[in-house]
């Protein structure tokens, strides 16, 4: 309880989450101090007003003279590297480093409800919140998703839970949050250039469950030996989600071709597969998920039920844009790594006119041989990676193979490879970060071409 010992804090980072984050610490007695890189932008309403309620900003480096005042700790925005020369230096002196997430769980009473994995975290959280949400509990829906939690606990009753999106990032910065159900999709090696190795990223998924107990739930991948074995040294109750077997007490599973729920060894069938609504076979894995988080909850089968035929995707994953001269264009813009990208090429049997490139990670594109081979008919590239996603083409027998620019060239220059009955799909494997702002505005872009067409 020593952070009720109200001090100095330290927010590094001026983005969304350090504002929210600031502005609860400051409303529950700190003093706090804003740290950016960034010069100070010209005008801000928040900035504004978080400056008449007594913060303090440092704009336009990230100095190591800060460390001359004592903080009682930092938050660190999760996008900032711990190889940051000041966070180091903070590392040093032991001054305990958080990100909001953690700030955000000393001040809610409500069942938090938090959901992390390599792929499928987004669609599995807004399943959650839809089916939360028809059982009537009215959830909230926040992390890395979009809602910044630390600026609505102070808002909600205590009755409402809050489902939450985690990014490893945001949970190396966790110390005593303690979710009531938390749900671990699957591992991939992903952002391995902050994390430096696999081990160390998994390291850091495995920390949400690390101050639960028993009666607390975790939610587990039953299809990932990783993750069984990870599982042997938790407190909390296991529910398991399988699109493999059904060897287990509670979670969800795919027994043939429904999808069945098992609760205390009693098993129910919630409905046959060809009643779901999001396509894609990963998204089962992600419905059999969330109805594993929504029934442990105590929501109602009708409720997961409805939400599990009803659901359609959420927008940049897998997102029917348009069809255009019997050609259905596909925008899958959130695929940002080699793993999501196989997902969705798995999603068609054949004819792809495949879009894809971005940011260069330094990951192999060989993987992907495999999925490409048979499946796409012809490849249009761009960004930093677009000559190693050609190496990989060759090696699949991808012959047809278009280096462009711009995300306009490529929807024309794919529209003039597809016939009726084909599939144009944007799906990177690739971060954004060299053309575009964000994953969302890439896809946005692709759509607006698409409708242009
Ligand atoms: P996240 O929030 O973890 O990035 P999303 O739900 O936004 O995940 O999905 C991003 C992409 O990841 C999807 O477009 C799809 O290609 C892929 N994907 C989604 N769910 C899974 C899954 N369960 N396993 C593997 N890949 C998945």
């Amino acid at each position: 309880e020593w952070f009720r010992n109200k001090g100095s804090v330290l927010v590094i980072g001026y983005a969304r989450s350090g504002a929210a984050a600031a502005e609860l610490l400051t409303r529950h007695g700190f003093s706090v101090t804003v740290n950016d890189r960034r010069t100070r932008p010209d005008s801000d309403e928040a900035l504004e007003r978080l400056e008449r309620a007594g913060v303090r900003f440092v704009f336009g480096d990230h100095p190591l003279s800060l460390l001359e005042d004592s903080w009682l700790f930092i938050v660190k925005n999760p996008g900032i590297p711990y190889h940051m020369p000041l966070i180091m230096e903070a590392e040093k002196r032991d001054i305990p480093i958080f990100t909001e997430i953690e700030i955000a769980s000393w001040y809610t009473n409500s069942p938090m409800y938090s959901i992390t994995g390599s792929n499928g975290k987004t669609t599995t959280t807004t399943l959650v919140g839809e089916m939360l949400d028809a059982a009537r509990m009215e959830p909230v829906v926040a992390g890395n998703i979009g809602t910044v939690v630390s600026g609505l606990v102070d808002s909600i009753r205590r009755e409402q839970p809050i489902v939450l999106e985690l990014s490893s990032f945001q949970l190396l910065g966790t110390e005593w949050f303690h979710p009531r159900i938390a749900l671990l999709l699957n591992f991939y090696p992903a952002h391995l250039d902050y994390h430096g190795t696999f081990e160390e990223y998994q390291r850091a998924k495995w920390r949400m469950f690390r101050n639960m107990e028993a009666g607390d739930v975790a939610v587990l991948n039953r299809d990932q030996p990783l993750v069984a074995e990870g599982a042997k040294s938790l407190a909390a109750d296991i529910h398991w989600f399988s699109t493999e077997q059904l060897d287990f007490d509670d979670g969800a599973a795919l027994v043939g071709d429904d999808i069945v729920l098992v609760r205390d060894g009693e098993q129910r069938v919630l409905l046959p597969i060809g009643e779901v609504g999001l396509k894609g076979r990963h998204n089962l894995q992600n419905l059999l998920a969330a109805a594993a988080m929504a029934q442990a909850a105590g929501a109602s089968d009708d409720a997961i039920r409805h939400v599990a035929r009803n659901f359609q995707g959420v927008e940049h994953r897998l997102e029917l844009v348009r069809t255009v001269d019997g050609i259905r264009f596909y925008n899958d813009s959130k695929a940002t790594n080699p793993d999501a990208c196989k997902q969705a090429l798995h999603a068609f049997p054949k004819d792809i006119v495949w879009i894809a490139g971005g940011l260069d990670r330094g990951i192999s594109f060989e993987d992907l041989v495999p999925d490409l081979r048979g499946r796409v008919k012809a490849a249009i590239l761009l960004g930093e990676t677009k000559e190693r996603i050609a190496e990989a083409c060759a090696l699949a027998g991808v012959d047809d193979v278009v280096l462009v620019s711009s995300l306009d060239e490529a929807v024309a220059a794919a529209k003039q490879r597809a016939v009726t009955g084909d599939v144009v799909l944007l799906s990177p494997a690739c971060a954004s970060w060299d053309m575009f702002t964000s994953f969302e505005v890439r896809g946005s872009m692709f759509k607006e071409a698409v409708h242009r067409l």
